[in-house]
Formats: C-alpha cells, sequence, structure tokens
C-alpha cells in the first residue's frame, strides 16, 4: 500500500546588510525537483510525498551564524523558525556551507535542507536522500570498512540512494533499507508498519 507524506516546501531567500541575497529556486523549479523525488522514493519504496505547501520567505540569519549561506547555526534557526507540520519540510536555500547540515537531529525536526543545483535529476536525488534521512535511513556506507578484495561491496555502497558520496543516478535501495524507512516513525504516523 503505497503511503503518502504530505510536504511543505520553503524557499529561503538570505538578507544581509539589508539587502536579498540571491535566490535561484522558484515555485515551479520546487515543485518539478519533488514529484521527481517523490517518483524515485515512490518506484522504489512505494513511499510518496505530496506538495501541501509552497512559501517564499526573507530571513536574516542570526547573530553567530554565518551571514551569507546557511551553516549548521542557520539551519538550527530556520527548523525552529519554519517547523514541519504534519509530514516533512524542506527548506530550499540558494547555497549551504556544506552538505547535509542538521546531522542526527533532522530525524527528530522533519525539516531538512536542499541547496540549489542548475541539474534537475541530480537535486531531485539530492532531495530523494534527505527525505531517505527523515525515513530514518543513514548512510549505507556509515561506520564500515570493507576489507581488501571488497570492491564489489564498495560499488554497491555508491549505486545506493544513501551513499555519503556524490549519488549516483542507479539510487538504489535495498530491501532491508525499503522495510527500514516503511516502518521508519514518520511513515508510521501515515499507515506504514
Ligand atoms: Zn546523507
Amino acid at each position: 500500500m503505497a503511503i503518502t507524506i504530505p510536504a511543505d516546501l520553503t524557499i529561503v531567500t538570505l538578507r544581509s546588510g539589508g539587502r536579498a541575497l540571491a535566490q535561484r529556486w522558484t515555485e515551479a523549479y520546487a515543485s518539478s525537483v519533488l514529484q521527481q523525488a517523490s517518483d524515485l522514493l515512490r518506484a522504489r519504496t512505494n513511499i510518496e510525498f505530496s506538495r501541501a505547501t509552497l512559501e517564499q520567505v526573507v530571513e536574516e540569519m542570526p547573530a553567530g551564524a554565518a551571514a551569507e549561506t546557511v551553516d549548521e547555526a542557520g539551519y538550527h534557526f530556520l527548523a525552529a523558525t519554519y517547523k514541519a507540520g504534519n509530514g516533512v519540510r524542506a527548506l530550499l536555500v540558494d547555497r549551504v556551507s556544506r552538505p547535509e547540515l542538521g546531522g542526527q537531529s533532522r530525524q527528530q525536526t522533519r525539516v531538512c535542507l536542499i541547496a540549489y543545483g542548475s541539474d534537475v535529476a541530480a537535486t531531485s536525488r539530492m532531495m530523494a536522500h534527505e527525505l531517505g534521512h527523515l525515513l530514518a535511513l543513514p548512510h549505507v556506507d556509515s561506520g564500515r570498512r570493507p576489507g581488501p578484495g571488497q570492491e564489489s561491496q564498495i560499488a554497491a555502497w555508491m549505486r545506493n540512494l544513501m551513499y555519503s558520496g556524490a549519488l549516483n543516478p542507479a539510487a538504489e535501495l535495498t530491501q532491508t533499507q525499503v522495510q527500514a524507512a516503511r516502518s521508519s516513525p514518520l511513515a508510521r504516523r501515515f499507515g506504514g508498519r
């Protein structure tokens, strides 16, 4: 049975020194990226994400955070200001100081941060990867070190959607990952078990 999770999209333009900074996300592009990320996850897990709301906001980063990009402190400020509703929220920002801001707390906040990318397929995979984290999936290669002669294991990790590095178009998920995602706390809210 398909699990449908509502997703709020918030395009966040940063303001610094009284002027708005660059923001390349548009509402049309944000919708396309969510649709493709949802299609990918639906094909792998039968979990889909439907757009609930889409809004554009302007925010100034707080003292102690970087002003012209979103860093760790900026993520926590934004996640506290734009809390997730019933489902998840994706904050769409022009730039981030490094990928995967928010770390472990993302699963609790159900808020992920996606930096702009001009390639819709690659950006959609990144969003699907972030939604995978919200579905309680860790990096497939975290804390595991393949021994010598395990090139095939490394190659499999690199084809996985939850790989820690650059995402391969194959964007695979194992049956174990699919089961974990469908029984995650987030999926359970919407009928998963
Ligand atoms: Zn990740």
